[in-house]
C-alpha cells in the first residue's frame, strides 16, 4: 500500500514503539505513587518532559502533556479565556480551524460567549488586513492553526502574534500539523499557547501537549493535582515516553528542514505530473505551504470516484468531505476560500510523509492518469 494520508496519521516509528513497551512492562506504576515503582516513573515522567521541552524550545514547566490535540485545543481556549482580564470576552478563531476547534467556537457562541472568525483569502492564506481590523480591546484571545490540515497553507503567526499583544489578547496556535514537518521553537515562535499531538510526527496516538508561556494567564479546566495542577488525571506515561521519542527522532530544526526540502520535491514533482491532465487544479499552490500537502481537484470528478481509483491501485489518501448524515458536505475550508460546492466535493487530499518515496509517486503518475482521462474527457464533453 502507498500511504498518502500522513496529515490524518503516520506510522509509529520502531524507535517510538520500542520506547513504549518497558513502559508498558515496567514502568507501569502511577507517577503520582510515593513507593518505589512510582518513583520510578514519575522519574521516567520528568525525562520524557525535559526532553520534549527540548525538542519543542520550551520550559519543561511550559509543557502540559495532554491526549492531543483536541483536548490542548479545548483546554487552551477554555482555560485563556477564563483567565482574560476585565471587559474581555471575544474570542477569535480563523474560518479554517480543524473541525473539531469550529465545534468549539459553536458551542461557546452558544453559551453566549461573543465568538468572531478571521477570513481567509481565495488561495487559504489569512486576510491580514481583516484580521487587524477584528482584533480589538475586547478580544480575550485569538484561536489559529499554524498550518491548515487540508491545504497544508502556513499561517502568519508572528504577525497575528504581534496584532493580538498590541491589543492585550492572548495567542494559542493549534501547531498539530505543523510540528514534525517545518522547524519549531515555541521561544521564538510568538504563541502563547500551541497545541500538538504525537500522531501526526510518527508518535503514538492519544497523546499531546498544550505548551503554555510561563506566567500566562490560565485557569485550569481538568482540576486534579498532575502537570502543576494545569490538568487533572493519571498521565499517559507511554504515550509520553513515545512521543518524546518521537520527537527525538526528528532531530534538530536543520534535519527537520532537509526533510520538509526532500517531500517538497516529491510533491511538486507530483503535481507537476498530476497537472499534465486536463483540468487538475491545485489549491494554495502559491502560498507558503507544508512541504508533503498536496489538495486538488481533478475537473469536478467527485473525490469518491477518484478515491476510488486510488484504492484500487493501493493507494490511501483523503478527500475534503465531511461525511454527514445522509451524504458529504463539502469541506468548510474550501468554502471559507469561495470554492463552489461542486469543484468542493471534487477535492482529494494527498498528503506525504517520511516514508514516502520517489516510487510511490512516480507510481501514482504512471497508474493514474489513464483511469482518470476517460472521466475528464466525458466530463469535458458534457460541459461543452
Ligand atoms: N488540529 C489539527 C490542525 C488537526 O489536523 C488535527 C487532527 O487531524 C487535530 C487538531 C486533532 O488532533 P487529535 O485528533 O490528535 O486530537
Amino acid at each position: 500500500m502507498i500511504y498518502f494520508d500522513h496529515n490524518a496519521t503516520t506510522p509509529p516509528a520502531p524507535a517510538v514503539v520500542a520506547a513504549m513497551l518497558p513502559v508498558f512492562e515496567q514502568l507501569w506504576a502511577n507517577p503520582s505513587s510515593q513507593h518505589g515503582p512510582g518513583q520510578g516513573a514519575k522519574r521516567a515522567l520528568s525525562a520524557a518532559r525535559a526532553s520534549t521541552a527540548r525538542a519543542l524550545g520550551c520550559k519543561a514547566q511550559e509543557v502540559v502533556f495532554t491526549s492531543g490535540a483536541t483536548e490542548a485545543n479545548h483546554m487552551a481556549v477554555r482555560g485563556l479565556l477564563a483567565a482574560a482580564g476585565h471587559g474581555r470576552r471575544r474570542v477569535l478563531f480563523s474560518a479554517v480551524e480543524h473541525a473539531g476547534h469550529l465545534r468549539l467556537a459553536r458551542a461557546l457562541a452558544e453559551a453566549g460567549v461573543p465568538v468572531g472568525f478571521l477570513p481567509v483569502c481565495s488561495d487559504g492564506t489569512l486576510d491580514t488586513t481583516a484580521a487587524a481590523g477584528l482584533i480589538g480591546p475586547d478580544v480575550a484571545l485569538v484561536s489559529l492553526m499554524a498550518a491548515n490540515n487540508e491545504t497544508g497553507v502556513l499561517m502568519p503567526v508572528a504577525e497575528v502574534a504581534a496584532l493580538a499583544h498590541a491589543a492585550g489578547a492572548a495567542l494559542h496556535v493549534d501547531a498539530t500539523q505543523f510540528i514534525g514537518k517545518l522547524p519549531f521553537d515555541f521561544a521564538r515562535f510568538g504563541a502563547d499557547a500551541v497545541s500538538l499531538s504525537a500522531h501526526k510526527f510518527n508518535g503514538p496516538k492519544g497523546v499531546g501537549a498544550l505548551l503554555l508561556r510561563q506566567g500566562q494567564p490560565f485557569v485550569p479546566q481538568t482540576l486534579g493535582s498532575q502537570e502543576r495542577g494545569r490538568r487533572g488525571g493519571t498521565e499517559n506515561l507511554p504515550g509520553i515516553v513515545g512521543m518524546a521519542a518521537a520527537l527525538e527522532l526528528l532531530g534538530g530544526g536543520d534535519d527537520v528542514a532537509a526533510e520538509a526540502a526532500r517531500q517538497a520535491a516529491l510533491r511538486d514533482a507530483l503535481e507537476r505530473g498530476l497537472c499534465a491532465l486536463p483540468a487538475v487544479h491545485v489549491w494554495g499552490q502559491g502560498a507558503p505551504r507544508l512541504p508533503g500537502t498536496s489538495y486538488l481537484r481533478f475537473g469536478r470528478v467527485s473525490a469518491d470516484v477518484v478515491l476510488n481509483r486510488l484504492e484500487r491501485l493501493g493507494v490511501a489518501a483523503s478527500s475534503g468531505a465531511a461525511c454527514s448524515s445522509g451524504g458529504s458536505e463539502p469541506s468548510h475550508v474550501l468554502g471559507a476560500m469561495g470554492v463552489p460546492r461542486d469543484e468542493a466535493l471534487a477535492a482529494v487530499r494527498l498528503s506525504l510523509g517520511r516514508m514516502s518515496r520517489a516510487d510511490d509517486v512516480a507510481h501514482l503518475l504512471s497508474a493514474l492518469p489513464p483511469l482518470l482521462e476517460p472521466l475528464l474527457r466525458e466530463e469535458h464533453a458534457a460541459l461543452a
